[in-house]
């Protein structure tokens, strides 16, 4: 059994973090090294999926319930207007391997798109 990511341990209250929205099976967090004015983290409480792929495959439903939240949050903490991004794989920049997308909002630049 391996570890529990870092986001189990933010939802389960192991690391501090404060939970800015949650529903029934997703939850967002604001991500610790923001690139963007608003930076937000929008994740599955399952870690059964480790990305994006995994996901839209094992549960459109659960991804659909990603971007409803991820819509919400850019209202309530922007103009409304948002970039989702998802890492797949380490050569992308994933370092969590429990899927969750990034929220990007409130004034982008080019910057805001990664390394
Ligand atoms: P990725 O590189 O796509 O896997 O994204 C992982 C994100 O999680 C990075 O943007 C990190 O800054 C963020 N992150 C890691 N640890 C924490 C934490 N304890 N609280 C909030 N965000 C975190």
């Amino acid at each position: 059994m391996s570890e529990p990511s870092v986001f189990t341990r933010i939802l389960q209250g192991d690391i501090p973090s404060e939970i800015i929205a949650e529903t029934d099976r997703v939850f967002a967090i604001r991500d610790i090294a923001p690139r963007a004015p608003v930076h937000l983290l929008v994740i599955p409480k399952t870690e059964q999926y480790r990305d994006v792929v995994d996901l839209a495959a094992g549960d459109p439903s659960l991804l659909a319930e990603m971007t409803d939240l991820a819509a919400r949050l850019a209202d309530e903490h922007a103009d409304g207007d948002f970039r989702l991004i998802f890492n797949r794989g380490a050569g992308a920049g994933q370092t969590v391997f429990h899927v969750h997308a990034h929220v990007l909002a409130g004034g982008l630049d080019e910057g805001s798109l990664g390394d």
